[in-house]
């Protein structure tokens, strides 16, 4: 399988090419060049495969043996996985009748991004240690610089990806004393030497900005190969639609169906993603087009809605808040003014209506550019029903979100089982019950529908929202219903983290050069 850019220019990528670049030179994003169908007998012959075991037999259809062999490609998903602490890696708990949550956070930082980034450093360190085999001593040593910045959320999560990974520092800029105690804990209580946090004197936009301006210093760039994590990486797509088949056949497992049975065939499988730069919810539409049976997929947003506001208008618009920043909401993993990866939906859409693969890319790159300098550009019809075939949206407010942590708290019927929401998984919850709503859907086993909301995150993770939704229940204690063990004295451990006095791009690439050479690494 090879690749190609969103953008129409570039093709014929390799696998590992598309993953250690990140962007498409011509600045679009990577995409297959065609999606793989699964093999006739997968509801058969997959039904009972662990985690990994699907995830090799997907990947497959991805990766050419050529590229990676199998037995390297088990043994990368065997180690990428096996720091879940969930046998299932990604279980499914059933909430209500006919209501699921697809628990993504039983990895290291207790967050969904933990099931891409684990694998993605791992393949990192795959290829780096390839490359330098194959020129060994006398050229220079392969390595890569990663540098990314961080509002509290996704730092922890790359950063335990790449722990201890040979050849790669990585390097996380967050805006000091602006993240909350627990995920400022979680990023600075990694020792590794190859960690580097750097507690900056500015605000998120001010790290932000400075990655850009380090990723545009061209000789910075060339000296220590830098390298992103960020979710347009395709590699972290692609193993996301691991979970959507796990969830499927754990459902009917759980039902007592047979997969492809008439009884399993009749029901209406929808999942409800919580999203911000739309790479989960993207897996879930590379599922559905390789031929996973998804009935619709529900794009679930926060204030931030600009993908809500797409599928009602037909315009992908930039909205600000108020004071022209992007809106702080209870789920601050989906406050996103843009939605990175919405450009891979936006090709197949735009595939849809014209001859051949470079004409999708043409339109999307005159997207992209109306986007750039008018801040918005608008679709015709044609290219939102289409969507709107497989694609629902649902904005849900921060209110919305409280009263649906408190209401699945406390269950009302006999059918229900107390859960404790996080936040972003409660905006998929909150979704999914709109849907149900607005179109009087009929759930199972009375009707056919069935909703699997996918978890984002461990509640522990935002205990702000969850205990201003749960504080009044006398028999809700934060300590005892929700914290896990592994938070328990994270605050009191030994930290190591950098205070860079000025959000100043020369004083970052000098404490950058500085915790290098400490670490061993020459340039
Ligand atoms: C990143 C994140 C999301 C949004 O996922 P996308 O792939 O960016 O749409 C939702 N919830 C949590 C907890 C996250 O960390």
């Amino acid at each position: 399988m090879k690749y190609r850019s969103t953008r129409g220019q570039a093709q014929g990528y390799t696998f590992e090419e598309a993953v250690m670049a990140g962007l498409s030179p011509d600045g679009g994003l990577f995409i297959p060049h065609s999606v793989p169908q699964l093999p006739t007998n997968w509801r058969k012959e997959w039904a009972n495969k662990s985690f990994e075991e699907l995830a090799v037999a997907l990947l497959s259809l991805y990766i050419d043996q050529t590229e990676i062999p199998t037995k390297d490609l088990e043994d990368l998903v065997k180690r990428s996985y096996s720091t879940f602490r969930h046998e299932e890696r990604t279980p499914l708990a059933s909430v209500r009748d006919g209501l699921y949550v697809l628990e993504l956070f039983h990895g290291p930082t207790f967050a969904f991004k933990d099931v891409a980034l684990q694998f993605v450093g791992n393949l990192f360190e795959y290829f780096l240690e390839r490359r330098n085999r194959a020129e060994p001593a006398g050229g220079k040593v392969h390595r890569l610089t990663v540098v990314g910045a961080t509002s509290g959320d996704t730092g922890s999560a790359a950063i335990y990806g790449l722990r201890n990974k040979k050849n790669v520092s990585v390097f996380i800029l967050h805006p000091r004393g602006r993240v909350s105690p627990i995920q400022e804990a979680q990023m600075t209580t990694v020792l590794d030497k190859n960690v580097h946090n750097l507690a900056v004197e500015g605000t998120f936009d001010d790290c932000q900005d400075i990655v850009k301006t380090l990723f545009g210093n061209k000789e910075f760039n060339e000296r220590h190969h830098l390298g992103a994590v960020n979710s347009i990486n395709w590699a972290r797509i692609l193993v996301q639609t691991v979970y959507y088949f796990q969830a499927y056949f754990g459902l009917l497992r759980s039902l007592k169906l047979v997969p492809g049975s008439p009884e399993a065939e009749a029901i209406n499988i929808h999942f409800s993603v919580p999203t911000g730069n739309f790479g989960d919810v993207l897996a879930g539409y590379f599922a559905h087009r390789m031929g996973l049976p998804t009935h619709k997929l529900l794009v679930a947003t926060n204030a931030n809605d600009i993908l809500y506001r797409f599928f009602e208008t037909n315009a992908y618009e930039k909205q600000t808040g108020a004071d022209g920043n992007v809106k702080e909401t209870l789920s601050p993993a989906m406050d996103i003014l843009l939605s990175s990866n919405f450009e891979r939906l936006l090709w197949y859409l735009a595939r849809e209506t014209v001859q051949t693969d470079e004409q999708a890319g043409q339109t999307v790159a005159s997207w992209m550019q109306a986007l750039k300098t008018e801040g918005s550009f608008k679709v015709n019809n044609e290219v939102v029903l289409k969507a709107r075939a497989l694609f629902d949206a649902a904005m849900v407010t921060d209110e919305q979100t409280i009263d649906t942590i408190r209401t699945f708290y406390k269950p009302a019927a006999a059918n229900q089982n107390s859960y404790v929401l996080d936040p972003h998984t409660a905006v998929g919850v909150a979704a999914a019950e709109k849907i149900i709503k607005r179109d009087n859907l009929a759930l199972y086993p009375a009707g056919p529908e069935i909703l699997i909301c996918l978890a984002t995150a461990h509640p522990a993770k935002f205990s702000g929202a969850v205990e201003t939704a749960l504080k009044s229940y006398s028999d809700f204690n934060f300590e005892k219903n929700v914290l896990p063990t592994e938070f328990i004295g994270l605050l009191d451990k030994p930290k190591s983290v950098v205070s860079v006095e000025r959000a100043d791009p020369a004083l970052i690439i000098e404490v950058i050069e500085k915790e290098l050479r400490q670490e061993g690494v020459s340039f």
